[in-house]
């Protein structure tokens, strides 16, 4: 049995997991973003009944492998903490640490709908964008602990010479990304984005599922953003496809609930990758919230 906690900047999903992915004593509380010692004393307790039984950890962040230094940006308390050895002095137990969609990607490829898949990259197209990449059924793991984040690179760019008069009004502007760069894809794609994005193109204040929901009734308006969206996200998932060679791609996270956002992103992401394959690669994830704590579990074998 392993102890797992889906740490994100509002609650710890907590639950002790069986070897098969069966979960136990499934319990949430409160995450203390702002307290270290509250944060780890939260942790402590919850493990508290299980002396011993190892703490592995999905977190809305990443552990930096060379000085074990984790970084969460709805968690700043843990700024700059070697949360893994902390923890497992304080636990008095073994404690791995990962993000969150990696775990994701890891649970939908051991016991989810990539079953049986060697290469997977798993997406989480929530508030914001994510992903986790994972080869024979381990995680790749690389250059300080960050893999799979197709979101956060320049994707949006400024025309590229001073000299020509570009007509602004069909640019989609250089919006700050949360990572401290500008025009990431991460700016276009996630629920708030999508929101941002709409206003942009001329629609009103709506809701991400409300433009999701006009799109698929024929909306013009909709349709409109839904272009800007579809363009841009299936050429970054394209870059993905064409460089890992992934044969499939889970979506979770809020909007991958949109089955007809997935079929439009999948169709357009096989229109533009070298390799034209019949079968969709983009399929709906199906493990929902028990994700993050499935993929936890799995962390001792990789
Ligand atoms: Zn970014």
């Amino acid at each position: 049995m392993i102890l797992c906690a889906d740490i994100g900047g509002s609650f710890i999903d907590f639950a002790a997991v069986r070897p098969g992915g069966k979960l136990e004593y499934r319990t949430a509380v409160p995450t203390p973003v702002n307290d270290l010692t509250a944060f780890v004393d939260a942790l402590v307790e919850l493990c508290r009944p299980w002396p011993g039984v190892p703490l592995h950890i999905a977190i809305a962040g990443v552990e930096n492998p060379e000085t074990g230094i984790v970084h969460a940006a709805n968690i700043p308390c843990l700024k700059q903490a070697s949360l893994g050895e902390f923890l497992q002095a304080k636990a008095n137990r073994r404690v791995l640490i990962a993000n969150d969609a990696d775990c994701f990607a890891l649970a939908e490829a051991r016991f989810g709908v990539a079953k049986g898949h060697q290469n997977v990259f798993g997406i989480i197209l929530g508030t914001g964008i994510g992903g986790g990449h994972i080869l024979s059924g381990k995680i790749v793991t690389g250059l300080g602990g960050i893999t799979g984040e197709w979101g956060h690179s320049p994707t949006v760019l400024p025309p590229p010479f001073m000299n020509c008069e570009p007509d602004h009004s069909n640019i989609v502007p250089l919006f700050k990304c949360g990572c401290g760069q500008a025009g990431c894809l991460d700016t276009i794609a996630g629920a708030r984005a999508l929101e941002r994005l709409h206003l942009w193109a001329g629609g009103d204040v709506s809701d991400s599922r409300s433009i999701l929901t006009a799109w698929e009734g024929g909306d013009l308006q909709a349709e409109r953003t839904m272009t800007v969206y579809l363009s841009y996200v299936s050429a970054a998932l394209a870059h993905v496809v064409n460089i890992t060679g992934c044969t499939i791609i889970p979506v979770g996270g809020g909007l991958g609930n949109s089955k007809s956002l997935i079929a439009a992103i999948d169709r357009a992401v096989r229109e533009k990758i070298l390799y034209p394959t019949e079968a969709p690669l983009l399929i709906q994830a199906t493990l929902g919230t028990e994700a993050g704590l499935l993929g936890a579990a799995c962390l001792a074998d990789v």
